[in-house]
């Protein structure tokens, strides 16, 4: 039963003063990593992820799950409400017990298919849909809750998501040397590749992705940013990691 607020002030006012010493939660240990399409962003993020020991978020792999379900299940592009409620319906969650995590829709990994062209052709404007990203960062922040150890890897992630994160990392390169990465990566899968394509098709993702009103791809203020274009791999993770190090304890 409620004290009524009477009653309240009355025992306020009897309680002797005490110190409080109010003990705050520990922090979570946050690292973003934003930046456009083809920075290598997922790669790099996995494997800082695994050298200092924190759990690894590939919140692209949602937005593109979305985009699987909108094809696979012939839904309206158009009715955004459907696609809300059908994506809401598929309890997106990852498998952790798979590195890297499985996206994982009605209980069934669907991390074979949201890379294929035709998911990626329409992932962003699936993306852009307000309601569906108001979901997605609500259960990014679930899972941000339940491994509070993380390295969040994504659009949105450091401007949105987790504005308070300890570090903020922001990617860029080169859309020319996005889409020969992109290609190399492709082709080393066994898959065809169409540099010209998918430099046409990372440019108009970047406009896409920069133009939307909600979440959309900016630059946070405190980031750091890396220019990603002359740079190798090992040399990515190997910055993200000083640059972690000299900044929190881990
Ligand atoms: O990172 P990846 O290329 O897998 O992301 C696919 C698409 O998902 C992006 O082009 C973008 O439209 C969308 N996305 C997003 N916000 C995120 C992550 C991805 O809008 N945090």
């Amino acid at each position: 039963m409620q004290t009524p607020a009477s009653t309240r002030t009355v025992t306020q006012t009897l309680t002797p003063r005490r110190a409080v010493f109010m003990v705050p939660p520990e922090r979570p240990t946050i690292i973003t990593i934003d930046g456009p399409a083809g920075t290598g962003k997922s790669s790099v993020a996995r494997e800082l992820a695994g050298r200092i020991g924190l759990d690894f978020l590939d919140t692209g792999a949602m937005y593109r799950a979305a985009a699987a379900i909108v094809i696979d299940h012939a839904i309206d592009r158009a009715d955004t409400d459907a696609i809300v409620a059908k994506v809401a319906g598929a309890d997106l969650h990852f498998d952790w017990t798979t590195d890297p995590p499985a996206i994982m829709a009605w209980d069934i990994p669907i991390d074979h298919r949201i890379r294929d062209a035709d998911v990626t052709a329409i992932v962003s404007p699936i993306a852009a849909i307000g309601k569906l990203r108001e979901h997605m960062v609500r259960k990014q922040r679930i899972i941000a809750h339940q491994h509070p150890r993380l390295v969040s890897e994504g659009r949105d992630q450091g401007s949105v998501v987790f504005p308070d994160a300890c570090v903020k990392f922001y990617l860029d390169a080169d859309a020319a040397v996005r889409a020969k990465r992109r290609a190399d990566q492709l082709r080393a899968e066994g898959r065809d590749a169409d540099e010209a394509a998918l430099l046409a098709e990372i440019l108009e993702r970047d406009r896409s992705d920069s133009a939307r009103k909600d979440g959309p791809l900016i630059c946070p203020d405190d980031a750091v940013v890396i220019d990603t274009s002359r740079m190798t791999r090992e040399q990515v993770v190997e910055r993200l990691e000083d640059e972690v190090r000299v900044r929190i304890a881990l």
